[in-house]
């Protein structure tokens, strides 16, 4: 039983008995490193985006860096991201030697807008934001190349699609805090099996007959399988998580926006983000929540803003800006009990608009 004294943290991993046991078996096979456990979880988002081909990987990180690679960003292209963002987008842009172009984001859902990416850029990240999907079909017509940000969104749908299928290239992270998990791991998926091809060949530098750099991104069989545990039931997942980001916004006091509107059917509801008034409405509310056993988090913080990092004038970014000063993000996933979410939407309830 929860004693309203134990704070409900606010992320917490979902580990099932089928997990461990897809875990036992792997360690029993006698086969650890990479293998047939990660052609299956390749075959798995094939067949989740309806065609194209994959190429598993150590991180999220890794599968943008792949990404990139594999479509041929590289030494002087310009790559637009948006500047509310993890700061792996600026990482695997540096890595692969492509020059970062960072804009501002909605204020509504905190996605890059195509009209916010100047012309003529080469490429463009949209993040699909805490779930909330970004206009990649918009960034097509912009940019040549759009590569999705999908480490937020796994198992996301928008009329009855899967997120990542609009771009020439859809990544997924499966670090502990993400939609599903195996410790850190990552996939990158290419609707061109070519593209493919080039990233698998990338990932593996063993026993090559011909040099060339190329780099050790495996992911293990240990970790493919579960991931591919937790992806068995990942429209279970969507349905919880929504189900759990319906009751906060049915719970929400006047007045009181969220991030990304709306929680229709498909949504994955990653994250349940309030947008307050001002700075300090914003961290009265998180000390209310805290003195109420709800350990709520900021999910960005203004100095992880990318632009700030490259040392931009902040003035050019005024929604991220806001956003990383009013923003506050609630407890949301399967691993709450109903007895949490009732906790979680009594506080929230009580909360002032302010
Ligand atoms: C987590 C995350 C990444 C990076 O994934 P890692 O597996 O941690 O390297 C990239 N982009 C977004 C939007 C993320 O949330």
């Amino acid at each position: 039983m929860d004693s309203a004294r134990t704070m409900i943290r606010h992320n917490a991993p979902q580990v099932a008995e089928s997990d461990i046991a897809a875990v036992e078996a792997v360690l029993r096979s006698g086969w650890l490193a990479h293998g047939p456990r990660v052609a299956e979880l390749e075959a798995a988002f094939a067949a989740l985006n309806v065609g194209g081909a994959s190429c598993a990987c150590s991180s999220g990180t890794a599968a943008l860096f792949l990404a990139f690679r594999a479509l041929g960003i590289g030494a002087g292209a310009r790559v637009a991201l948006p500047t509310y963002a993890c700061t792996a987008l600026l990482n695997a842009v540096h890595m692969a030697g492509a020059e970062p172009v960072v804009c501002d984001v909605r204020a509504d859902d905190f996605t890059l807008a195509p009209e916010s990416v100047p012309q003529g850029l080469d490429a463009a990240v949209p993040v699909h934001v805490f779930g909330a999907p970004a206009d990649a079909r918009g960034l097509r017509g912009k940019v040549r190349l759009v590569v999705e940000d999908c480490c937020q969104s796994v198992g996301g749908l928008r009329d009855g699609r899967a997120l990542g299928v609009d771009g020439h290239a859809a990544v997924y992270s499966f670090y502990a805090t993400k939609v599903i998990t195996c410790g850190h791991g990552g996939l990158v998926w290419f609707p061109d099996a070519a593209a493919a091809e080039r990233a698998l060949d990338y990932r593996n530098f063993d026993c090559r007959r011909e040099y060339m750099p190329r780099f050790n991104l495996h992911l293990s069989d240990i970790n493919a399988a579960l991931a591919l545990a937790q992806f068995a039931r990942l429209e279970a997942i969507r349905e919880r998580r929504l189900a759990i980001a319906r009751r906060y916004a049915a719970a929400l006091p006047r007045g009181l926006a969220v991030q990304g509107g709306e929680f229709d059917a498909g949504r994955m509801a990653y994250r349940f983000v309030l947008l307050f008034s001002g700075l300090e409405a914003r961290d009265a509310a998180s000390e209310r929540l805290a003195a109420e056993g709800v350990q709520a988090a900021v999910p960005v913080e203004d100095w992880e803003l990318l632009h700030r990092y490259l040392g931009l004038d902040p003035e050019r970014f005024p929604n991220a800006e806001r956003i990383a000063a009013t923003s506050l993000s609630l407890p949301l996933y399967p691993a709450l009990t109903d007895a949490q979410v009732d906790r979680i939407c009594a506080a929230l309830n009580r909360l002032e608009a302010a």
